[in-house]
């Protein structure tokens, strides 16, 4: 950058013909104004300056003198010859410092001791100058650069500032080496109660000298990375809920600089959990445990070592004041219902409702059997005391199953199973009665099992069979038509009568499939039957649960080929209890196939007379225990009523269980259409009838 080489032009030159050549280059080169000498080896001998060189031989006299003579006696010969690798500036301080006038005729620049170019003064100035420029703009640019940068921190550190102010979790910054406060947030002075100036630059234990309250929150001391809740008192007292989290800020060797603590506010979500956790354990109703509460704690009284009695409690003709009084009622009389069970109960114990009308009690411990019934029965008689709701007396009663643990049961789900078996043995004794779970319970429990599956086993298997008994038409003793009775073939017991396995199979669900197979039979066989010959079939009021039970019939007829003319479909009044609408629509489905419906077993149970109006029966059977009785004054009576009655309907009446020749003379004059009992015949299998029909 110092010089300007002309090291290419010089060497070409001989020493003896360079004056001729330094004319011609400088006459033809105006801004050459220095020439350097040189000798072969590249070594610099001298320095010509053009003004001097011009100044000799510019006169005639001048060029006589020069002009063949060697070019040395024109030149500097020892001229100022510097290193390249010599800095400018020492060159420069020391040149214009020590020998200023030398500067003036150039110096050469040599490279190892060789010519390698020439400068002036001038080049030199030029350079110190571009110098001293470039670096005033590198100043100038290192200056800005430095104004942005600092700007930008200035906007970074405002731009954090405002962020860690505004995180809504309090965060704090203290040194590691001191424990003073560095950072303070919005949220930390809210927590701390403290503001920002007040803690700043000093140190924890300054600030807060009792490791409580809130203290305990900035402890500082914890494992980077841990995580800590505490519940502290604000100053009004409540419950506050933290969570604080600490991680240690380190340096690259990794000793810590500084210690950050991030403290969250989870009062309101710990509530919420809290309201939820309630809610879900609650009963909303009457504020009782409800089903999952009352499952966690019987599982936990269930554990090994645990002890403690479960009591089921069900409501007696709760059902009764829900429909008469509707359910506002209903709900108003749980909630006393709770609040008696509450009134009974004691510490510790707990009270559930488990849904409907059904509550349960858990006793952490398991009484002796008669401190039990005690007070069990002791609870049956509060709730069954009379309640005031709106003015309205509302009278109903409990019935308590309750069953020990580990006495009676070493797993909760039999313990519950148990209690409601003693519950529903309870019930079946009466009602408003306490019943403790028994072994004897429990076989029979076990025989009900067993019953029940073979009773299905029955059902699958061809082990039921039916009889058929003839029904005769009264007038002329024709028989007329024959009732489908159904036995069950038992391996062990023989045949077995309806009365013992219906009620089974009504209560474990198996008389829908029961049924359907009765009705099939029944069809096939009396297909066969000669002429108009009726078939009844009974059928139970809980097959009429089956919305799809008229299909059924239907599908039986069409399969067996049997016409639903000749088809007599028995009910019980109980078909018609509550005036059911669903039960109603199936009937009428049946009657428009075709079918009749006959009311069996009339005079017993609730014999309303609105069932006899709320559907068109085509029959009605009179119960066979008025027949029975018929020698009684009292039973004559009933039986001439509900004649009358069917007549003036236009019902025809049948009289079943008829067992004399007087109880059918009888019957004939008060005017049965039909009659049916054993002294006309007993029920007997399908060839006992072929062979009566074959004989008549
Ligand atoms: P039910 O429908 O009233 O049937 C008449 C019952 O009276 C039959 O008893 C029959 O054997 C009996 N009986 C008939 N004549 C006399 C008599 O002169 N004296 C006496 N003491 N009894 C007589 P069974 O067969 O034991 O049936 C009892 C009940 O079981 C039936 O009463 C009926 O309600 C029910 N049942 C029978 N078969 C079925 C069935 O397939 N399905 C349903 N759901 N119930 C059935
Ligand atoms: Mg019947
Ligand atoms: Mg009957």
């Amino acid at each position: 950058m110092l010089m300007r080489s002309l090291a290419t032009y010089v060497p070409a030159c001989a020493p003896e013909t360079r004056g001729a050549v330094i004319l011609e280059l400088f006459q033809n080169a105006p801004d050459l104004t220095l020439v350097p000498v040189v000798d072969d080896a590249g070594g610099a001998v001298g320095l010509i300056e053009r003004e001097m060189f011009f100044l000799r031989i510019a006169g005639k006299f001048g060029h006589a003198l020069f002009a063949g003579r060697p070019v040395s006696l024109l030149m500097d010969a020892r001229p100022m010859v510097v290193e390249a690798s010599v800095a400018l500036a020492d060159f420069m301080a020391d040149t214009l410092s020590i020998r200023p006038s030398e500067m003036q005729n150039g110096f050469i620049v040599t490279e190892n001791g060789k010519y390698s170019g020439v400068g002036s003064i001038l080049d030199l100035v030029r350079a110190a100058h571009a110098h001293a420029q470039r670096s005033a703009d590198a100043l100038r640019q290192v200056t800005e650069q430095l104004q942005a940068a600092n700007d930008r921190i200035s906007r970074d550190k405002l731009f954090i500032d405002t962020v860690v102010q505004n995180i809504p979790s309090a965060v704090i910054v203290m040194s590691a080496q001191d424990r003073r406060l560095a950072v303070v947030n919005r949220a930390a002075e809210k927590i701390l109660g403290l503001a920002r100036a007040d803690m700043l630059g000093r140190e924890l234990g300054e600030i807060f000298p009792a490791e409580e309250g809130v203290a305990c929150l900035v402890r500082g001391d914890g494992a980077s990375g841990s995580e800590d809740e505490q519940t502290i008192q604000d100053q009004d007292g409540n419950e506050r809920h933290f969570v604080t989290r600490q991680t240690d800020i380190a340096d690259e060797t990794g000793a810590a600089l500084w210690s950050l603590c991030v403290i969250e506010d989870v009062t309101g979500n710990r509530q919420a959990q809290a309201r939820i956790e309630r809610l879900a354990h609650c009963d909303a109703l009457t504020g009782l445990a409800n089903r999952s509460l009352f499952g966690l704690v019987l599982a936990r009284m269930c554990a090994p070592g645990g002890s403690g009695t479960l009591l089921i409690i069900d409501l007696d003709y709760f059902k009764a004041v829900n429909d008469v009084y509707g359910h506002a009622m209903g709900d108003h009389l749980l909630r006393l219902v709770a609040q008696r069970l509450r009134s009974v109960s004691r510490e510790g114990e707990l009270i559930a409702r488990l849904g409907g009308d059904e509550f349960a009690i858990i006793w952490s411990s398991a009484p002796a059997p008669d401190e039990l019934a005690r007070r069990a029965n002791g609870i049956v008689e509060t709730l069954s005391l009379p309640y005031v709701i709106d003015g309205q007396h509302v009278v109903i009663g409990a019935s308590i199953g309750s069953a020990c643990f580990p006495v009676d049961a070493a797993r909760s789900e039999t313990l519950l199973q148990y209690a409601d078996m003693a519950l529903y043995r309870a019930k079946n004794r009466g009602r408003n009665k306490f019943q403790a779970f028994t072994a004897e319970l429990y076989d029979e429990l076990q025989s009900r099992v067993r019953n029940e599956r073979e009773l299905r086993n029955a059902i699958a298997t061809e082990g039921l069979l039916l009889h058929f008994q003839p029904m005769y038409r009264a007038a002329d003793n024709a028989i007329c038509g024959c009732e489908a009775l159904v036995r069950w073939r038992h391996p062990g017991r023989g045949l077995v009568a309806p009365d013992e396995f219906i009620g089974l199979a009504e209560e474990c669900g198996a008389i829908h499939e029961l049924g359907e197979w009765v009705l099939r039979a029944a069809c096939r066989e009396a297909a066969a039957w000669p002429g108009q010959m009726k078939l009844a079939v009974n059928v139970s009021p809980v097959q009429f649960r089956d919305p799809k039970l008229a299909l059924r019939v239907a599908s039986v007829l069409a399969e067996t080929g049997f016409p639903a003319q000749r088809l007599e479909i028995e009910i019980t009044e109980n078909v018609l209890l509550n005036n059911d609408s669903a039960n109603k629509k199936i009937l009428a489905a049946l009657s428009a196939m075709g079918c009749s419906v006959v009311l069996d077993d009339f005079g017993v149970g609730y014999s309303s007379l609105g069932y006899l109006g709320s559907f068109n029966f085509q029959k009605i059977k009179i119960d066979r225990s008025f027949i029975n009785d018929s020698s009684t004054k009292r039973a004559r009576g009933i039986i001439q009523a509900i004649t009358g009655l069917a007549r003036s309907m236009d019902i025809p009446t049948t009289a079943e269980g008829v067992e004399t020749a007087e109880q059918l003379s009888w019957l004939r004059e008060v005017g049965c259409a039909e009659v049916q009992g054993f002294f006309l015949a007993r029920p007997g299998p399908a060839d006992m009838i072929h062979a009566l029909l074959n004989a008549s």
